[in-house]
């Protein structure tokens, strides 16, 4: 018999809950409890590493029982009806004081929902996004906890403990209250669908504007790779294009079926950007060709459909390839830049008092979207935590004067080529939209108040207008 207690506890032991036990059980001072809704799960986990020294559960009330009070709990179960069973289980057996961590991937409004509820019990409940998949989860992801100012006291050092850390700094901040976190994951998540369809966009145009092979475009990536785009996906995009089949020997990347799949945070990102009249078009058009490409019958009957009438040539490989690296990064601006416009609009809505410098931190290290390109925008917010537009920051105001002209000609090589750059194209179209003096929208205006009599206003005085137009029924 033993009365060791454990200091923090784990719910839902599946990949990322095991991984994170274990991250959890590898920092001093730590004992872990961890439970499983089917005991297997815990048992084949604690008997795979005895090292941890966990305090195995079996029900509910005896994991609450190992635990020291205040209690702390982090869920890592299926998001959605999972984690609500499981709040509903440890509201039952936890005291006031406690504190529940949800660390699944919840849509941010379920987050402020349950955070609501589960106060009213006098029980803490902190959504808290956890980035970086399994191996995230083992050796330190990115977190970004909502919840409150209180619990952050109690969990904030456990979760320094375990977070990634870039550049000397733990990969976790408080970001805001209740559904905060889960928010600022959800953006996380959106723009790593931008970046990763950007890239796909980059080397599907080499690969058909020069012909290069996917090894030879790998090489390409792991050049870029020490450069302004250094990233955790620039370099995975290097080794996944590297990759051989080991049946038939050939690309492992032509060999794949090119229906890429998706669990939904990409198109809450959208979704909620629709609500906030937040125009995220490079995510949204990442999030748009995946659902594309994941239409087998539309694509097939479409395949006959006519295409430029002219073969397509590249003149120039190397000035090609340099000119589609300046417009990947462009583009890639646009879509950050998109990511924390949402940021902004969302923080507006609910009430958080986000930093979003802190955040440009935080996503240094552990998450999918890892990069040194994030300093920059810390550097843009510390100098002008105001700062309207993330691309008007100078630093990304001379980027773009050093790429756009080069994104122009590979927007307008694509048009040309018949292949597709939906975020390429839907970026530029942004970023000129942006720029323009006036804009086509004061048509847009005359037209709803001819139909709707919606009214306009004028440049030249205050007030509403309507006009009396001879089509006027
Ligand atoms: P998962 O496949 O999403 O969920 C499986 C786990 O949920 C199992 O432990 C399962 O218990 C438990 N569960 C489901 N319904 C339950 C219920 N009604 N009551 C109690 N437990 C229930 O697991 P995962 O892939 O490890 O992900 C866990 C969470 O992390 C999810 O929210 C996911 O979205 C998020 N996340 C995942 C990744 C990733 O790379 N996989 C990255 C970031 C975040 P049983 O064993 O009893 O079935």
């Amino acid at each position: 018999e033993t009365t060791t207690k454990a200091n923090i506890g784990v719910v839902g032991l599946a990949v990322m809950g095991s991984n994170l036990a274990r991250n959890l059980a590898s920092r001093e001072g730590n004992t872990v409890a961890v439970f499983n809704r089917s005991y297997e799960k815990t048992e084949t986990l604690t008997s795979e590493h005895p090292e941890a020294g966990f305090i195995p559960a079996t029900t509910y009330a005896e994991f609450a029982e190992s635990l020291t009070t205040p209690r702390t709990a982090i869920i890592m179960v299926q998001a959605g009806r999972g984690t609500d069973a499981v709040i509903d289980e440890l509201t039952k057996v936890f005291e006031p004081g406690d504190i529940i961590v949800d660390g699944g991937n919840a849509l941010f409004t379920d987050t402020i929902r349950r955070e609501k509820a589960v106060r009213e019990t006098g029980i803490n409940f902190v959504g808290a996004g956890i980035s970086g998949g399994e191996e995230g989860a083992l050796n330190g992801p990115s977190i970004m906890p909502g919840g409150s100012a209180e619990a952050w006291e109690t969990l904030g050092p456990i979760l320094k403990s375990i977070a990634a850390v870039a550049e000397g700094e733990p990969c976790v901040t408080h970001v805001g209250t209740d559904g905060a976190g889960h928010f600022v994951k959800m953006i996380h998540n959106g723009i790593e669908y931008a970046d990763m369809q950007l890239i796909a966009e980059a080397y599907d145009l080499i690969r058909r504007g020069t012909n290069k092979s996917p090894a030879e475009i790998a090489d390409i990536f792991a050049e870029w790779n020490k450069g302004e785009l250094e990233s955790y996906l620039i370099e995975i995009t290097a080794e996944v294009l590297r990759q051989v089949d080991a049946e038939t020997g050939n690309p492992l990347v032509d060999v794949i079926l090119d229906q890429a799949g998706a669990k939904g945070t990409g198109a809450w990102t959208v979704q909620t950007a629709l609500d906030l009249g937040i125009p995220v078009s490079g995510i949204a058009e990442a999030v748009f060709a995946r659902s594309l490409s994941s239409k087998p019958a539309q694509r097939a009957a479409s395949s006959d459909l006519p295409g430029p009438s002219e073969a397509w040539t590249v003149n120039d490989p190397d000035g090609f390839v340099e000119d589609v690296r300046r417009a990947l990064y462009a583009s890639k601006i646009i879509a950050y830049s998109q990511g924390f416009d949402e940021i902004v609009a969302g923080a507006e809505q609910y009430g958080w008092d986000i930093k979003k410098g802190d955040i440009a931190k935080i996503w240094r290290g552990g998450c999918i979207i890892r990069a040194q390109f994030l300093n920059r925008i810390t550097e843009a917010y510390d100098e002008n935590p105001g700062l309207v537009a993330l691309l008007t920051a100078p630093y990304f105001r001379e980027a773009l004067e050093g790429t756009q002209e080069a994104w122009r000609r590979v927007v307008i090589a694509a048009a040309q080529g018949g292949i597709p750059s939906p975020a390429f194209s839907s970026s530029l179209a942004y970023y000129d939209g942006l720029r323009a003096d006036r804009l086509p929208a004061a048509l847009i205006q005359g037209q709803r108040d001819f139909f709707g009599a919606h009214t306009y206003k004028r440049v030249d005085r205050d007030g509403t207008f309507h006009t009396l137009w001879s089509g006027d029924r």
